[in-house]
């Protein structure tokens, strides 16, 4: 837990969120503001800053966190047309919650990646 995290507060229930799939070591909650039909996080309940130092610190976490995002799409409905997942990195990749966390997004066409 980390003091000042969002993503900690909300593991911790500080925070309010529409939860979708809890592990022992992962949460998967709506997106507040979703930008597709369906727009799930996915965060491993340790904080890490970014999925960098995840992937770095602990591999089987990062893999717990895949597995969650593919249980998530799966019960979603959204494997048969395919779906996208991010983890914004970073400034330059539009990180706003320095705690990983993937996006699942999907239940319509999205489009090219890149406008
Ligand atoms: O990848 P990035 O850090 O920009 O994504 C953070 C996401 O967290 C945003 O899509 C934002 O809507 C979401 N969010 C949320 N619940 C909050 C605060 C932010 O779902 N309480």
């Amino acid at each position: 837990m980390t003091d000042d995290c969002l993503f900690c507060k909300i593991v911790a229930g500080e925070i309010p969120a529409t939860v979708v799939r809890e592990t022992g070591t992962t949460l998967a909650f709506r997106d507040i503001a979703p930008k597709a039909p369906v727009h799930v996080l996915v965060i491993p309940k340790e904080h890490f800053g970014d999925v960098v130092t995840l992937a770095e610190a602990d591999g089987k976490l990062m893999a717990e966190v895949m597995e969650t995002a593919a249980v998530v799409a799966e019960h979603e409905g959204l494997t048969t047309d395919g779906f996208r997942l991010i983890f914004n990195t970073g400034p330059y990749g539009g990180q706003e919650v320095a705690h990983a966390h993937a996006h699942v997004l999907g239940g319509a066409p999205l489009g090219p990646m890149l406008a």
